[in-house]
Formats: C-alpha cells, sequence, structure tokens
C-alpha cells in the first residue's frame, strides 16, 4: 500500500526515538512491500527556534494531507520561561485540535521480564493489562483562561456531544476485550462530572448492554490503580484526569519510555506519540527508551493504515527484544551496568522483525 506519514521528531530526545521509529517502519516497508512517504517537519521548540511559531502553516498543512503523523515529543526549559509568549505545548494543542483527535489511547501491558522495573510488587503487576482512553480536546485545558492581578481562572467546560463520543469510542473498544468499562469522574464536586455520569449511564444502557459499566471517583482510581490493576480493562476519563492517570498507570509498566499512545478522531487518520516527554535530563546522550515510539509507531501501523500484521511483527519484535533483555537504563534497574543505548535497543527489535 501507499501512504504518507508526516514525522515531527519535536525535542530533547524526540529525535532520538523517531529516528529509530522512522527505520522500524522503513524495515516493514521493504519486507511488505508497501510505498511509505515519511515527511520530516519541525515543530514544538525547534519550529519556535526556526520560524518562532510551534506549529508552522507548512507543518500544519503536511499533517491534515498525511494518512498519519508520528511525533516524538515537545518542550524544554529553553522555552518554558513563565513569562514566555509563545510555548511548545501550544503547538501540541493546536495540532490535536486541527487534527480533531478527541480520543486519546493509551494502552498499559505489564511485560513479565519488566515485572522488577516497576516500583510495586511484581505479584500486584502480573497479568496487567488496561487501556485508557482520555477525552483530548476539550475540558479545563482548552476552556476560556483569564489572569487578574490577584486571582487566575481556568473554565472547564464539556458538552453533552463530546462526552458521548468519547464514551462509544471506550465502549467499543471493550467490546473488543474483556467487556468492562470503568468512567472516571469527580461527580460529587464538578458539575461537569455530574454531566459527565448521567451521559455515559444513558449511552451505555442504550447502547452497548454487553459491557458492563463502573463509575468511579477520580480519588478512588487513583488508589485502586495502583492496588488492584489487574481487575481494569477500559477505563475512560475527561482531559485532565486522563493526563494525570496515565502517567500513574505508566508506572506499572516500569518506564514512562515504554508506552505508546494513539489519538483518534471520527476518520482513520491519526495522532501517534509515546506518552513521555522530550527528557531533557537525558537527551543528547543516546539512552533513551525508543520502545514507546516504536509501539507507537505499531498502533499507526494498525489504527490509521489497516496493516495488522505488520503491525503484530513490530509488537513482538519489540516484546522478544525486551524478553532478551535489550534494556535502556531507565528499564535496566539493577542490570543497569548491561544496560543497552537507544540504537542498540531499536537493532534487536530490528533483528527480531
Ligand atoms: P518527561 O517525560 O520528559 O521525563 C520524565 C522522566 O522520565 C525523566 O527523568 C526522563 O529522563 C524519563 N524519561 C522520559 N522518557 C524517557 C525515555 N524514553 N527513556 C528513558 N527515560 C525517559 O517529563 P518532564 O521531565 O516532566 O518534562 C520534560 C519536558 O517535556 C517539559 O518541557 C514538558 O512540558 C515536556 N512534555 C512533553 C510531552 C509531549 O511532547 N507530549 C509530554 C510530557 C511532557
Amino acid at each position: 500500500m501507499k501512504a504518507h506519514i508526516a514525522v515531527l521528531p519535536g525535542d530533547g530526545i524526540g529525535p532520538e526515538v523517531t529516528a529509530e521509529a522512522v527505520r522500524a517502519l522503513r524495515a516493514l516497508e521493504k519486507r511488505h512491500g508497501h510505498t511509505f512517504t515519511l515527511t520530516e517537519l519541525p515543530f514544538g521548540g525547534a519550529a519556535i527556534d526556526l520560524t518562532g511559531n510551534p506549529l508552522p502553516e507548512p507543518t500544519l498543512e503536511t499533517c491534515l494531507r498525511a494518512d498519519a503523523v508520528l511525533l516524538g515529543a515537545i518542550g524544554g526549559p529553553k522555552w518554558s520561561a513563565p513569562e514566555a509568549k509563545v510555548r511548545p505545548e501550544q503547538g501540541l494543542l493546536g495540532l490535536r485540535r486541527a487534527l480533531g483527535v478527541y480520543a486519546n489511547l493509551r494502552p498499559v501491558k505489564v511485560h513479565p521480564a519488566l515485572l522488577g522495573a516497576s516500583s510495586l510488587k511484581s505479584e500486584v503487576l502480573q497479568g496487567v493489562d488496561l487501556i485508557f482512553v482520555r477525552e483530548l480536546t476539550g475540558g479545563i485545558y482548552f476552556g476560556e483562561k483569564r489572569r487578574e492581578a490577584d486571582s487566575a481562572t481556568d473554565v472547564c467546560t464539556y458538552t453533552v456531544a463530546e462526552i458521548e463520543r468519547i464514551v462509544r469510542c471506550a465502549a467499543r473498544l471493550a467490546q473488543q476485550r474483556r467487556r468492562k468499562l470503568v468512567s472516571i469522574d469527580k461527580s460529587n464536586v464538578l458539575e461537569t462530572s455530574r454531566l459527565w455520569r448521567q451521559v455515559t449511564s444513558r449511552v451505555m444502557r442504550e447502547e452497548f448492554p454487553d459491557v458492563s459499566l463502573e463509575h468511579m471517583l477520580v480519588d478512588a482510581a487513583a488508589m485502586h490503580l495502583i492496588r488492584r490493576p489487574r481487575d481494569f480493562d477500559v477505563l475512560v476519563t475527561e482531559n485532565m484526569f486522563g493526563d494525570i492517570l496515565t502517567d500513574e498507570a505508566s508506572m506499572l509498566a516500569g518506564s514512562l519510555g515504554l508506552l505508546p499512545s494513539a489519538s483518534l478522531g471520527e476518520g482513520t487518520r491519526g495522532l501517534y506519540e509515546p506518552i513521555h516527554g522530550s527528557a531533557p535530563d537525558i537527551a543528547g546522550r543516546g539512552i533513551a527508551n525508543p520502545y514507546g515510539t516504536l509501539l507507537s509507531a505499531a498502533l499507526l501501523l494498525r489504527h490509521s493504515l489497516g496493516l495488522t500484521a505488520e503491525a503484530d511483527a513490530l509488537e513482538a519484535a519489540v516484546s522478544a527484544a525486551i524478553s532478551a533483555g535489550a534494556l535502556t537504563p531507565d528499564v535496566a534497574g539493577a542490570a543497569a551496568a548491561g544496560a543497552v543505548s537507544t540504537r542498540e535497543a531499536a537493532e534487536a527489535v530490528l533483528a527480531r522483525l
């Protein structure tokens, strides 16, 4: 098949990990006889340095024409001064909104070889296989923001239509899995959460009677996620709760560097990125974990290009590389002395493709 993929390496370790995902896509392209056009574009802090804009017009236009977008990470101390008017994050929010990707999927699976890499006990982690569905284009991150001399305001708004579409997305996923949906809110305090709970109950009752639904308050969810993570199948929540809980859930897997994400809208076009940031503390040292980005490329192959066999092959190769002990320092733990570099970890995957 022919496909056009926009590649946005971004900042910090972003270019280091996307380079490895590009090599994996090239290897799959060759092996399976596809033609992938990969266009690399400036984005985030790197684009601010070049053009003054974190999401330059040509970058946005190319992303809108592409079949999928693969992103590394953006941001860093250089662009983070509190008084800065232009920030890399504005580029990311703008891109998500322009692409209309309202559903952020974050699978968390604990690899048996990495049970020791998490700070939780391995008996709690065995068999964990859950997926978060985070609403991505609404809520407090997109509401009106105001600053007065001695106060500041962020407005949180959700519409019925925004809640319905994200709940349907999560429920469809649950139908392909263990048919268990947990919806997370703060309905004892927030009006948006009371609407969220009401709409979720109705959509699930009317359209997905085959999926069990449990409502959970966000504070309780934060606790249950580390107390009994195996019990969860699909979790759906609003933008900010999802942002926070998915970082917590990533620790089940051992490192932020291991986890992929897919952001999807109505069509097949999607935005794929590892869940970690630009990790300025390790940027340029060649030790970043590339697996989260490689697994994001696998999600891209599956969800945007419909290439299931290729996606399965890439995921199996990453899993086999981890089993073989190709671990970067963030997950190598006590064996950190024997840890591999970003390139060596990616080579271990390519060798198994
Ligand atoms: P971060 O995810 O960049 O790093 C947190 C910790 O995890 C660091 O110790 C880092 O070294 C480690 N880490 C992250 N990814 C890793 C990988 N692949 N391999 C090994 N270790 C890894 O979060 P932060 O430090 O809070 O933020 C740094 C910058 O990234 C900030 O400017 C922030 O705004 C930005 N950020 C961007 C995104 C994004 O691009 N989507 C997401 C989160 C944070």
